[in-house]
């Protein structure tokens, strides 16, 4: 079978969060299990755009609106990703160095979605799956059914990925011109309040819709940012399928970012060695029980709550727990924290931006990763933890719920509590320094156990292929 994955980010041309990671991997995995799998992303003007070999592979033109533009597709010569890799490059649209964030995005990524159906219904070879990801190419599957331009391509099963519900890249209908002409009586399949709405839109026309872990299915019948009704109603062709995580990429004992390699036989050792060099870059004590965040700062992390959380658990356990985070994001949020690491210099450290090489270090290094998420479709960085043998701290959300077990149950490996606000995480955070200093080997047993679990890709791999299977049949 040949799937092409269409998304705005493959890691590691490029990456802003979990959706780069997947579509990096997933396609991999595909290709194990004697697929053929493509991905095709935008050529944003990044390193590894400079640092390999591309081939023209095809040129054409089309309208965005009222205004013409060309395209061209390029795709990496070497298989370097064990996936065929096409970049579209649209010269003053997608020809930018970050992802997103920029006042064009719709036009950029409506312009995007317009290059691939017109590259896709030219090509003379034409794939058995078209795979979208995110609201970014969420247009894919109404443009491959009711454009008048694309519409050889409609027979073609469509599956839709919703790796985060929350953004649907709205736009209003004073935009849609920017659509190529479609069968006007399909405009309600664009529509969600008097909007254009291109996640509801995918939900709609995709023949299948998944999202990235089954609890999120179940949570957004209730809670979808608008589009519960539509979750409820278009039920019966959703899955909740869970991510796995790339284990060549994420392996201790061979991950060249850390400065000890290790696996669950010295990860003690091996943790220990991490934690003294990140300790020493941070002003920290490599000997006190180091905890750690890692993500967008961002009210669907609970990013918000991080300093006061920080604050009230260093006062509350008496200056025993100290904190590292990473991430970018809500302005409020990072000047709180960097106030904060002035106050409490020893005990708190900031890194704002990000830094792919200084996340692995820490998933190594640290004793606990922080995620109070109050939305989290999947979360990798809890897998992350897991395999690096560092305990996760989650809210009981979505994907957390799915992947981590509390250590109060049988066989846990990891902190669970219910609400993301301070008091919860002041209490988890006594809980984890409780079992710090067990005098029982529990953590390292917990550390061992967590490294051997299997959070790869084969079993997900494999369930996308049967809703393949199921939405060709
Ligand atoms: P998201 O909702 O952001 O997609 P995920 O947990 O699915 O959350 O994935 C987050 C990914 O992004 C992980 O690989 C994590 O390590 C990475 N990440 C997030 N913020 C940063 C940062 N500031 N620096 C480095 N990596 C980051």
């Amino acid at each position: 079978m040949e799937v092409i994955h269409i998304s705005a980010e493959c890691y590691p041309v490029a990456k802003a969060g979990g959706l780069g990671d997947v579509v990096g991997a997933l396609p991999k995995y595909q290709v194990a299990l004697g697929n053929v799998a493509k991905v095709v992303m935008p050529m944003y003007r990044t390193k590894f755009l400079y640092d390999n070999d591309f081939e023209l592979v095809h040129e054409g033109g089309q309208f965005l609106g009222a205004q013409y533009f060309n395209y061209a597709i390029i795709k990496e010569k070497t298989n370097k990703l064990g996936f065929d890799l096409y970049l579209v490059d649209i010269n003053g649209l997608l020809d930018r160095e970050k992802v997103y964030g920029y006042d064009d995005d719709t036009d950029r990524f409506v312009a995007f979605q317009i290059a691939v159906c017109d590259w896709l219904s030219k090509w003379e070879h034409q794939p058995d799956v078209i795979h979208c990801h995110d609201h970014h190419t969420g247009l894919v599957p109404f443009m491959l059914q009711h454009c008048f331009a694309f519409q050889r391509l409609a027979h073609i099963p469509t599956v839709f990925t919703i790796h985060n519900a929350q953004y649907q890249g709205w736009m209003g209908w004073d935009r849609v011109n920017l659509i190529p002409a479609y069968d006007n009586w399909k405009w309600g399949l664009l529509d969600w309040e008097n909007t254009i709405n291109p996640l509801a839109s995918a939900v709609r026309c995709a023949w299948r819709v998944t999202t990235v872990s089954p609890s999120y299915m179940e949570e957004l019948r209730q809670s979808a940012n608008g589009l519960e009704a539509l979750m409820n109603y278009e039920r019966g062709k959703c899955a909740g399928i869970l991510n796995g995580i790339d284990t060549e990429v994420w392996d201790p004992a061979t991950d060249p970012m850390l400065v000890k390699n290790y696996s669950h036989k010295d990860v003690r050792e091996g943790k220990r060695k991490n934690k003294k060099e990140l300790c020493e870059r941070f002003g920290l004590d490599k000997e006190k029980p180091l905890f750690v965040f890692i993500g967008r700062l961002v009210g669907e992390k609970a990013a918000d709550i991080l300093p006061e959380a920080i604050r009230q658990s260093i006062y509350q356990h008496h200056g025993s727990a100290q904190f590292l985070v990473l991430g970018s994001g809500d302005p409020a949020v990072e000047t709180s924290l960097e106030t904060l690491k002035y106050q409490f210099q020893g005990y708190v450290n900031v890194f704002i931006g990000y830094n792919e090489t200084l996340s692995h270090l820490m998933y190594a290094g640290a004793d606990f990763l922080l995620m109070p998420s109050r939305v989290e479709p999947c979360g990798l960085n809890q897998m992350y933890a897991l395999r690096y043998g560092t305990v996760p701290m989650v809210r009981s959300t979505g994907g957390l719920r799915d992947t981590v077990r509390d250590f109060g149950e049988w066989q846990g490996y990891g902190i669970r509590f219910d609400n993301a606000d301070v008091s919860d995480v002041v209490y988890s955070v006594g809980r984890a320094l409780a079992l710090y200093h067990d005098s029982t080997d529990l953590l390292q047993w917990m550390q061992s156990h967590m490294m051997r679990l299997d959070f790869s890709w084969n079993a997900s791999a494999q369930a996308y292929q049967e809703l393949y299977e199921s939405a060709r049949g």
